[in-house]
């Protein structure tokens, strides 16, 4: 008989198990409270977008369009892609619904995205993002939110040591310019480049900035810097940015590298990264793309966004070692017997009707009190309510702290419900 071959899952692609999922649930929690408490709304656009989109937005000769799209035609052989990112998905969905005729739009949302890169530790194939976005404002007042409110997440979460690194990119026609400055620079220096920043000099010359290769860090750091061809306008935008988040008290490093991977970033662009991660230590990566939304079809309309990386955060609360709120079940409800098992569940919706917030696992399978109360402890119960046949004969059930060394006590099912409140929520 032939084997029959067990099914995994794809590489670069993750199970998210539950014993992780307190970290994600830590972390998605704090993120929906702060960002309602921001005026932001949720949107949730749908996964799967015309390749068109993606394409015109990210940029033709940017490393995702260019190698790492799932790309595919459906059955009417339109070219479909799975989202790599979701701003242009978000952008697509304000103009077609509207959205951006109130100024000042706040949106949020969250969900996977896929790239076909090389997986490695923090760079998955499916990866999570929290991506945020505010329409309509031009002012430096909008980056200077999205910054404070990533701070405030960060310590919501209990994670510290983020540095923000910041850049400006200026409008098209001042990255044109520089884009022509960089392309003789690097030419004239060609002999001193790898493969791929040799071809990145004909395709998407800043990228060249973004290289980790040690042999090349000597001549990058010598390139012109875009700051330096910034216009007036840029200049005051950037620099009255740089003034609120000095009254905010908020520290920033300038990085005259950080160029980010999509080509739709015009003015200011920043990152939140750690060093604790390894190679992958950019957290939340943003910037303006104040003309995207025509580009893409829509009415002019300045804008800005973000979006944070969840695999890394949840990396980083266990990096840092941030303790995170245990949700096992208050009490544990375990039958033993043919008629205590009938009443197990009238007896527990009873409870979960009485005493609202209470996490009660049921276990009125087959098997002893002793296999019960096993499972009982190794799923962090505080309680066991133990319902056998004689107790379920006299209208009564017994009570075991499993966390204390006191003897077990037994209650009326009546009073159950006033016991479990007293001694599970009093302390
Ligand atoms: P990007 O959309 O490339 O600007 O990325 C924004 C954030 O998403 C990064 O700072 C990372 O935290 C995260 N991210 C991007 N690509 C991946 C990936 N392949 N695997 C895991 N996280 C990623």
């Amino acid at each position: 008989m032939n084997a029959i071959r067990t099914i995994r899952a794809i590489r670069g692609m993750n199970d998210i198990l539950p014993g992780e999922i307190g970290a994600w649930q830590h972390v998605e929690g704090h993120a929906r409270a702060l960002l309602e408490a921001y005026g932001y709304e949720e949107v949730r656009p749908p996964m799967v977008e015309r390749t068109e989109l993606f394409r015109r937005s990210i940029g033709e000769v940017t490393d995702i369009v260019e190698k790492e799209m799932y790309t595919f035609d459906d059955r009417n052989g339109e070219s479909l892609t799975l989202r790599p990112e979701c701003t242009a998905s978000v952008v697509r969905a304000a103009i077609e619904h509207g959205l951006l005729r109130t100024p000042g739009r706040r949106v949020w949302t969250m969900g996977p995205m896929f790239r076909y890169e090389r997986p490695q530790k923090g760079r998955y194939r499916q990866f999570h993002q929290i991506d945020v976005e505010i329409f309509g404002v031009a002012a430096p007042s909008a980056e200077a939110e999205l910054i404070v409110l990533t701070r405030r997440l960060w310590k919501a979460l209990g994670i510290g040591g983020l540095v923000l690194e910041l850049n400006s990119l200026g409008s098209r026609d001042i990255q044109a310019g520089y884009r022509a400055r960089l392309v003789d620079y690097f030419s004239a220096h060609s002999s001193a480049l790898d493969a791929d920043s040799l071809r990145r000099i004909g395709t998407n010359p800043l990228r060249i900035l973004d290289s980790k290769n040690p042999a090349m860090q000597g001549l990058i750091e010598e390139a012109p810097r875009i700051v330096d061809e910034l216009d007036a306008d840029a200049r005051a935008h950037f620099d009255e940015l740089l003034a609120m988040l000095d009254e905010a008290g908020v520290a920033y490093r300038l990085n005259h590298r950080l160029v980010r991977g999509l080509d739709y970033y015009t003015g200011t662009v920043f990152e939140w990264t750690t060093d604790e991660l390894g190679a992958q230590g950019a957290v939340c990566g943003g910037g303006r793309y104040d003309n995207l939304v025509a580009e893409i079809g829509g009415p002019a309309s300045p804008a800005i966004g973000f979006a944070i990386g969840l695999e890394r955060l949840v990396a980083l609360l266990e990096v840092q070692s941030v303790e995170l709120p245990v949700a096992g079940p208050h009490a544990y409800l375990a039958s033993a017997g043919t008629r205590a098992s009938i009443l197990a569940h009238a007896v527990a919706e009873r409870l979960r009707d009485a005493v609202p917030d209470l996490r009660l696992v049921v276990d009125a399978g087959p098997g002893s009190f002793r296999a019960k109360l096993k499972r009982a402890d190794r799923c962090g119960a505080r309680i066991a309510l133990l319902l056998g046949d004689e107790e379920a004969r006299i209208g009564r059930i017994a009570v075991k702290d499993l966390r204390a060394r006191e003897p077990q006590s037994t209650v009326a099912i009546e009073e159950l419900a006033g016991h479990v409140a007293r001694n599970v929520f009093a302390r």
